[in-house]
């Protein structure tokens, strides 16, 4: 078994798995095999050291790698023995801790998760209260600086009082801190640096919680911040055994409070730490690598590295030069739709990844999709969660699970419309801050008629009032009812049926109903999925059972297993939170042609991902680097990244025009003479042994050389290899003079590879 664990790593890999070192740091250049160190490092701990999956503890930066690193070590070990691990992110780990440990520092079970919407509802609301003239959103991104620092808002009140200068906007922030506090405890609500924060409070007051871990592992340590370097050192404080990987070069979330030093502050809170590091790139090209290294080498306070090929030099990496955003849009399209013929569908669109600098740059991107009818996913974009239909029942269920949660039941009091509107709620909400009660108590007195509101209330708006309050009391009761527990499917059900919620949305939404109703029918299969997860065996000698949601029991610390139908609510409105915790993860939704999905996704989003073929889209000035980024060097990593998830094809692009119509200049990260060697203007031809170099570098079959001569000639004949093949005017009136030689059904089918249409 040792074999298969240890098989297909080179000798430094092999190494840092079986090392016996207690605390190792593997520090890597990207594509070197760190993940897959680290994955293989686990099987071989439980595997060959004996150790037990419910006592080793493995943090990964995304739900979706953790997902990732479960499958691989599924495969790897092959009894189901992953499924114990206490595998996730941060947060979700932090969270398991707070809901079987919580208690022991005051903390009740049922709390809920204010994901950062509702953070930033709350404190729009303490702005226009308090008149405070700081902007919410800037807010927001303060109170979460300080929290990962560990920083109190008392920590910035002594910080205040000490400062000789009276500094009105800090007071003003302070202001804003200390209510956002006082709400978030008022709901029984925790925000994502509070799970952290509270997990470190309750490892520092009760080790023992932790008594059983025999490891810790940590993936892209290089983006942690303080408080989960804390973590780090706590969840290990039994046994410091810790294994973390990391690459300096790829820390990009330092605006996010991320500390790069985390790395050196291991070696130094464990002198004896072993470094390991890895030297050979098994990911892309070698000119891929040339290109991405002439990047990160800008950079001369950085230590130089080596970063070896594995694979053949393959095709020169492109950079081109468009006139307009929507041109670049449709370039990419067209480029998919030409590598993928002339590679004889080599590549499937699952094999392409378009990165941005942000979110907000995909809409040319997919309209140029939607119009070539190439599929594709967005990745950090409008999420599952964020759609009316779907924020509506989690509302509910929200409200049923913690009545408390009073920006919950502000967005449901008048939906479907009850007549209280939004005046009456917002009078409401303030009556309920300044009477320091919740939302949920306020209405519940007024309808009882133990509170006159100072809020006027319509007799129409008071009737509002009643039907709300009885339809979550009696959802309430059946959820609180122990004879009978209910899952949270039917819980959901409950919810749909009492609103009539199919009605009502054919109602609103004539048009798109069925496309609704099809999107609460997916919410549905998941609470039910949640159903399961939940009331599965709670036996640790039972491989087979899923993941338990709970810790494995520390006599004398775990809480009561309480309302388990309530618990499995909230434990299912946890799990939504948490997979939307970042704007950075895409709805798994299923791919919807053999061929799959293009991904469009953040670079951000996008980090210890690869693919076959790659295009970084908008490398201009003031767009990486981004005008309001602090940091120059970070926007330098960050395109480094970018570069570096591509396995064979790799394409660069700048607008000479931005969306907005604005002069854009190149990257001058790009911009060098030096870079420009390393880059060509055109993506490859593939008319010589060009197809088979890529073939071997991402691992497939390469096709039958015959498919790829006809569709060289298909495109040649039909003129698509000539679009927009030097993305000017000149370029484009020669694609047009061509298109007139040819015949309809021709320009037809062109228009449909490329989504561009002829003027
Ligand atoms: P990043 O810094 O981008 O997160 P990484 O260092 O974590 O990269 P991995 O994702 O673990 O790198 O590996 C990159 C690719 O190389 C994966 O496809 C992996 O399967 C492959 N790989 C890693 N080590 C080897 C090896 N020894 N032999 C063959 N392929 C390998
Ligand atoms: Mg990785």
């Amino acid at each position: 078994m040792t074999q298969t664990i240890l098989d297909g790593l080179n000798a430094a890999q092999k190494g840092a798995v079986s090392s016996e070192a207690d605390v190792l740091q593997i520090l890597a250049p990207p594509g070197s095999g760190k993940t897959k160190t680290l994955t293989s490092r686990v099987a071989y701990l439980l595997r060959e050291r004996n150790y037990k999956p419910w006592n080793v503890i493995c943090l990964t930066f995304t739900v979706k790698s953790s997902r990732e690193m479960g499958e691989r070590l599924a495969k790897l070990l092959d009894s189901g023995y992953e499924k114990k691990l206490i595998l996730g992110t941060f947060h979700s780990v932090c969270r398991r801790y707070l809901v079987s440990y919580g208690h022991l520092i005051g903390l009740s079970k049922d709390f809920g998760i204010a994901d950062s919407n509702d953070s930033l509802a709350i404190i729009k609301r303490i702005v226009k209260r308090h008149r405070l003239k700081v902007d919410a959103y800037k807010t927001r991104g303060r109170i979460s600086h300080a929290k990962s620092r560990g920083k109190s808002f008392h920590d910035l009140i002594q910080e205040q009082l000490k400062a000789k200068k009276k500094d009105e906007e800090q007071e003003e922030f302070i202001t804003a801190f200390e209510e956002y506090e006082a709400q978030l405890e008022r709901g029984n609500l925790l925000d994502f640096d509070d799970l952290l924060l509270r997990c470190v409070t309750l490892l520092e007051t009760h080790p023992h919680c932790v008594s059983n871990v025999e490891a810790v592992l940590i993936d892209e340590f290089q983006d942690t911040n303080l408080v989960q370097f804390d973590l780090m050192r706590l969840f290990a404080s039994q046994h410091n055994r810790i294994t973390t990987v990391g690459d300096p070069d790829q820390s990009i979330y330092g605006w996010r409070s991320a500390e790069v030093e985390n790395l050196n502050r291991m070696q130094i809170l464990h002198p004896d730490t072993l470094v390991v590091h890895l030297e050979e790139n098994y990911r892309s090209s070698g000119a891929i690598l040339l290109a991405a290294r002439e990047v990160i080498e800008q950079d001369v306070s950085r230590p130089k590295k080596e970063l070896l090929p594995t694979h053949c030099p393959g095709t020169i990496p492109v950079l081109r030069k468009l006139p307009s955003a929507e041109i670049e849009a449709a370039w990419i399209v067209s480029e998919i739709k030409r590598t993928r013929a002339l590679t004889g569908n080599l590549l499937n669109y699952s094999d392409y990844a378009i990165l941005l600098r942000s979110a907000a740059l995909s809409r040319l991107i997919e309209t140029a999709m939607g119009r070539a009818g190439m599929p594709y996913r967005m990745v950090g974009g409008h999420k599952f969660y964020d759609r009316t239909e779907i924020k509506i029942l989690l509302d509910y269920l929200r409200v049923i699970s913690q009545p408390s949660n009073n920006d919950a039941v502000a967005r449901v009091l008048n939906v479907p419309t009850r007549g209280v509107g939004d005046i009456t709620l917002k009078a409401l909400l303030e009556e309920a801050e300044s009477k320091q009660t919740t939302l949920w108590q306020l209405i519940r007195n007024i309808v009882q008629g133990h509170t006159i509101a100072k809020t006027k209330i319509s007799n129409q708006a008071e009737k509002g009032l009643g039907a709300f309050t009885s339809i979550i009391l009696s959802l309430r009761s059946k959820l609180m009812d122990t004879t009978q527990p209910v899952s949270p499917e039917t819980m959901l059900q409950s919810v749909m049926k009492k609103l009539e919620f199919r009605l009502y949305l054919v109602k609103l939404y004539p048009e798109d109903h069925e496309a609704r109703w099809a999107n609460v029918e997916e919410l549905a299969f998941q609470a039910a999925e949640c159903n399961f997860r939940v009331s599965s065996s709670n036996n640790d000698d039972d491989l087979s059972s899923p993941i338990k949601d709970t810790l494995p029991a520390i006599d004398g610390l775990t809480q009561d297993s309480g309302n388990s139908a309530d618990e499995a609510l909230s434990t299912f409105l946890a799990n939504v939170a948490l997979a939307s915790e970042r704007q950075q993860e895409g709805d798994d939704d299923e791919e919807s042609t053999s061929a799959g999905q293009v991904t469009i996704s953040t670079i951000h989003a996008a980090k210890g991902l690869e693919w076959p073929a790659v295009f970084v889209t908008s490398v201009y000035d003031k767009c990486i680097p981004h005008s309001r980024a602090e940091d120059t060097d970070e926007e330098r990593r960050l395109l480094y990244v970018a570069m570096t998830r591509a396995q064979a094809l790799l394409y660069l692009s700048c607008p000479t025009k931005t969306s907005q119509r604005e002069d854009a200049t190149l990257s001058p990260f790009l911009s060098e003479k030096k870079v420009r060697k390393f880059l060509a203007d055109q993506g490859p031809s593939f008319e010589n042994d060009t197809v088979f170099e890529v073939s071997r570098i991402i691992g497939r079959k390469c096709p039958d050389r015959r498919h790829i001569i006809i569709a060289t000639r298909d495109l040649k004949s039909t003129g698509d290899n000539l679009w927009p093949l030097d993305g000017t005017e000149a370029g484009r009136r020669k694609w047009d003079g061509n298109a007139a030689e040819l015949s309809p059904q021709k320009v037809a089918k062109r228009q449909k590879m490329t989504g561009v249409p002829s003027v």
